[in-house]
């Protein structure tokens, strides 16, 4: 905390230009932070790029440098996280300028929308100020900049008014030399929930240089710009809404897991590849099968393909069914390879001798050494030639005992008596080719 405090009287400690509104405010930050007595490893400021950004390293708190735009997001991420996981103890401040508040704006919008508990410090001098004055959203009409040398044409984003409409729960507008900058920042700090406070303050280095202005004009801009404000609403932070919706009441995580049914063993870690078409069910019966082998006990990955279209050309999912832990969900030797279409016989061909099995529909192939099936008769029932598939491979290779599959079909399928009907016709079909467990 000393440390905060060791910067606030040294003004030729700071790295802004002479009489920066920088200065000014981070001296102001600086005073309410301890008179706050708030410590600084609870304190994270995430800055954004332009000359606002240098705060970094006049404050020995946690800081976070961000690229153009996104700090918003970023500390909307660390607030979201310390609420939710940790002991919600962090205050986390956005120092941001026109260009971070303006680049940045839908984070801001979402931020506030949410309610997320942060602090967000916008540094409005009107102008771009680290690349060399030139004009943004922020700046007021008439205002002249390095890009608008006749005075800017257009009226400014009242960037306050957006936030207040996006939901924010304290905002306030007002200029450097405010006497109650202090006691707005603390009140902001203090608040739970989304806070913004626009600072209108000037940027010495080109605002000065192009208008007829000194700190004392700043009041007028502040009229032009609709007068101080400060309003401050009660409504439940992005935290607290999340932890009502999603823990119980004492701070768990709920989890709506699934329970085992039996615990089966597996000497070798199961790698199977199902490659079908778009729309016919792959993923979902991929799933099952994940779901299957939780069931029984196991640990189960999926990874799916498909193209962006999702629902046209090949659809692909790669299952990883283990006892112990999966540290790479990725299948590059399947020890069961089934392809149920010509969309996924395309996309997986490159598998095919790598694969110790290849299940594949009668219809792709002549190739005696796979295992030629009817997969696609199945087609009428959503995602039939997989289930018909999945259950050969049951019959079969027996992984472990097909009813464990079934009950994830009852418990989490779709259309579950005919699915359940056709994975049972592809057991008994793997069946008649002689059980044979996998290695
Ligand atoms: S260029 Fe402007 S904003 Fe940047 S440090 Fe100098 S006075 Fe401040």
């Amino acid at each position: 905390m000393r440390d905060i405090f060791e910067i606030i009287d040294r003004p030729q400690n700071f790295p802004y230009c002479p009489g920066c509104g920088h200065t000014t405010i981070d001296m102001v930050l600086a005073r309410a932070i301890f008179e706050l007595g708030l410590k600084n490893e609870d304190f994270v400021i995430v800055s954004d790029i332009g000359c606002v950004g240098l705060v970094d390293k006049l404050f020995r708190v946690h800081t976070v440098h961000t690229l153009h735009g996104r700090s918003t997001a970023v500390a909307a991420g660390i607030k979201m996280v310390d609420e939710v996981l940790f002991d919600n103890k962090l205050k986390v401040v956005v120092m941001i300028g026109d260009g971070g508040s303006t680049i940045g704006l839908l984070h801001l919008v979402e931020a506030a929308k949410i309610n997320v508990d942060i602090t967000v410090l916008i540094h409005n001098n009107f102008l771009y100020g680290m690349t060399g004055g030139q004009h943004s959203g922020l700046t007021p009409k008439d205002f002249k900049t390095s890009t608008t040398l006749n005075g800017n044409p257009f009226e400014p984003l009242k960037i306050i008014d957006i936030l207040k409409n996006s939901g924010a729960t304290f905002y306030a507008r007002t200029y450097s030399q405010d006497p109650e900058l202090k006691e707005i920042i603390k009140e902001a700090l203090l608040h739970r929930g989304f806070a913004v406070v626009e600072i209108l303050e000037l940027c010495t280095g080109y605002a000065t240089r192009y208008n007829e202005i000194k700190g004392s004009g700043l009041k007028n801009m502040l009229d032009n710009l609709g007068g101080k404000v400060k309003v401050k609403e009660k409504k439940e932070s992005f935290g607290e809404i999340y932890k009502n919706k999603f823990f119980d009441g004492k701070g768990e995580v709920e989890f709506k897991g699934i329970e085992i049914d039996k615990r089966v063993s597996l000497k070798e870690p199961l790698k199977i590849v199902i490659a079908g078409s778009a729309g016919e069910g792959v993923q979902l019966a991929a799933s099952l099968l994940c779901y299957s082998s939780i069931l029984a006990g196991l640990n189960a990955t999926q990874k799916n393909d498909n193209p962006v279209t999702v629902g046209s050309g090949f659809s692909v999912s790669e299952v990883i069914i283990s006892e112990r832990n999966i540290k790479y969900s990725g299948i590059e030797k399947p020890n069961y390879l089934i392809i149920t279409s010509i969309d996924g016989f395309k996309r997986v061909k490159n598998l095919l001798n790598l694969s110790e099995n290849v299940i594949i529909d009668e219809t792709l192939t002549e190739n005696k050494s796979y295992f030629r099936i009817p997969a696609r008769r199945y087609l009428s029932v959503r995602g039939g030639p997989n289930y018909f598939s999945i259950g050969f491979l049951f019959g079969k290779f027996s992984p472990f005992e097909s009813e464990i599959f079934e009950k994830a079909i009852l418990k989490y399928g779709k259309s579950k008596e005919e699915v359940l009907k056709v994975f049972k016709e592809g057991v008994s079909l793997g069946k008649s080719y002689g059980v044979q467990s996998p290695a």
